[in-house]
């Protein structure tokens, strides 16, 4: 990976960090859920969860 420590790469890798934090908190709580787990869908806290996720990502201009 070429060294690049611009402040538009920080800024980038700061905002990767926030949406990888928060789908990893996602997934833990789908995970832990037991609501999540035997529903198979998203419990309110689960759907905050996936809403922040989606934000985080959003702003950081990705599309998985
Ligand atoms: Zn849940």
């Amino acid at each position: 990976m070429p060294e690049n420590t611009g402040p538009k790469t920080a800024e980038h890798r700061a905002e990767d960090a926030t949406v990888q934090t928060a789908y990893s908190r996602f997934i833990r709580h789908t995970q832990a859920c037991a609501e999540c787990r035997i529903q198979g869908m998203d419990c309110a806290e689960a759907s905050e969860l996936r809403w922040v996720y989606r934000s985080a990502k959003r702003r950081a201009g990705e599309v998985r």
